[in-house]
């Protein structure tokens, strides 16, 4: 049945799925947790994948709690939080949008006695939150080099030259997932079997403006890309839409957020790899830490690792990324029950 599956979606296009849905509007918000996501467009993830798993945490454990979206506006999530912290929440989510706005809401919370969880992505201004849940995000970039390596060594070309399309500069993250490809392709840059041809960030990982910067890289390489070091399926997505429009074929490309769109760009055989990173033990993790928290319950017990954010050590709940290839879409995010056949294979 998986390999039929498999054949039958064979030539997918990418498409993210999103939903846009505000809990428990009409009580009152005393006592509740609020989780603010950062965006939309940046990544599938966040509306498709957090959000349901939050939902599914809070309702099992009956707490009041409000999703909301600041759609990449980080005076938005501002206001976001001000209204949380008025309406009652004793607890905060955050996925910020920069450490700079990210700090202000903590001390903001901090202010009026609530808690903050860093979720996903870590503040690094301030004094930092009360705990942070994520993965092991130097790991993350790590698999994307070392699932790469071998193929972008097999190649023909000498030297080969590989680009590096990063996330955010203002998210922590993507400096993290660069640490870790980067330090898998170093050695090879260094001995001159490989050729760092651009090294670019992608403001706000916005999918369009990668689109434009990675076409002028490949402009400016007459076409002369061998390989490409993409942060996330978004990214992934863009330098393929940029390499078909160049009339150009695919390339070792690395992705990460397993989405229905990078699930379908690795059928098609246009993406390498993605990142899987099992959100939904991540978002029940924050979800228990946060109802621990609603309880005046210490939460350092329940982290396994610290991080420093700049001043101090932050209890960290570590978790570990998985790589995902053609080869074991079936045993990883589908054995998960984190995508479904079906979705990855609409529109077929
Ligand atoms: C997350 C990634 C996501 C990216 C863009 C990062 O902080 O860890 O999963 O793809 O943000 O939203």
């Amino acid at each position: 049945v998986l390999l039929l599956a498999f054949t039958a979606c064979g030539g997918g296009s990418s498409s993210e799925e999103s939903g846009n849905q505000e809990a428990g509007s009409s009580e009152s918000m005393e006592g509740s947790i609020a989780v603010l996501l950062p965006d939309s467009a940046s990544s599938a993830r966040w509306e498709n994948d957090d959000r349901r798993y939050f939902e599914q945490a809070f309702e099992a454990a009956g707490v009041k709690y409000t999703i909301v979206n600041a759609e990449g506006d980080a005076r938005v999530q501002q206001t976001q939080a001000e209204q949380a912290i008025t309406n009652g929440a004793k607890v905060i989510l955050l996925v910020n949008l920069d450490s700079g706005s990210g700090a202000a809401i903590i001390a903001q919370a901090r202010e009026a006695g609530v808690k903050v969880i860093d979720y996903d992505r870590l503040t690094i201004e301030g004094p930092g939150a009360d705990l942070y849940v994520s993965f092991d995000n130097v790991a993350v970039g790590e698999l994307m080099g070392r699932t790469l390596e071998p193929i972008i060594n097999a190649l023909p070309d000498n030297p080969k030259r590989v680009v590096q399309l990063n996330g955010s500069p203002t998210d922590n993250n993507a400096t993290l997932f660069r640490e870790g490809y980067y330090s898998v392709a170093k050695p090879y840059y260094d001995s001159g079997a490989w050729e760092l041809v651009a090294d670019q960030a992608v403001p706000d990982w916005d999918n369009q403006q990668a689109l434009v910067i990675f076409e002028q890289i490949l402009t400016d390489a007459g076409g002369d890309v061998d390989a490409v070091f993409a942060a996330n399926d978004g990214l992934a997505n863009s330098v393929i839409s940029a390499l078909k429009s160049q009339g150009l074929g695919p390339v070792p490309l690395s992705g990460q957020d397993a989405t229905v769109g990078g699930i379908q760009n690795i059928l098609s055989g246009w993406q390498t790899m993605t990142v899987y990173k099992p959100i939904r033990l991540e978002a029940e993790a924050a979800a228990d830490a946060a109802i621990r928290l609603l309880r005046g319950e210490d939460v350092s017990a329940i982290a396994n690792a610290t991080i420093n954010n700049g001043q101090n050590d932050i209890p960290f709940v570590k978790l570990t990324p998985v790589a995902v290839t053609k080869d074991n879409i079936a045993e990883t995010v589908i054995a998960d029950g984190f995508r479904t056949w079906d979705e990855i294979c609409v529109g077929e």
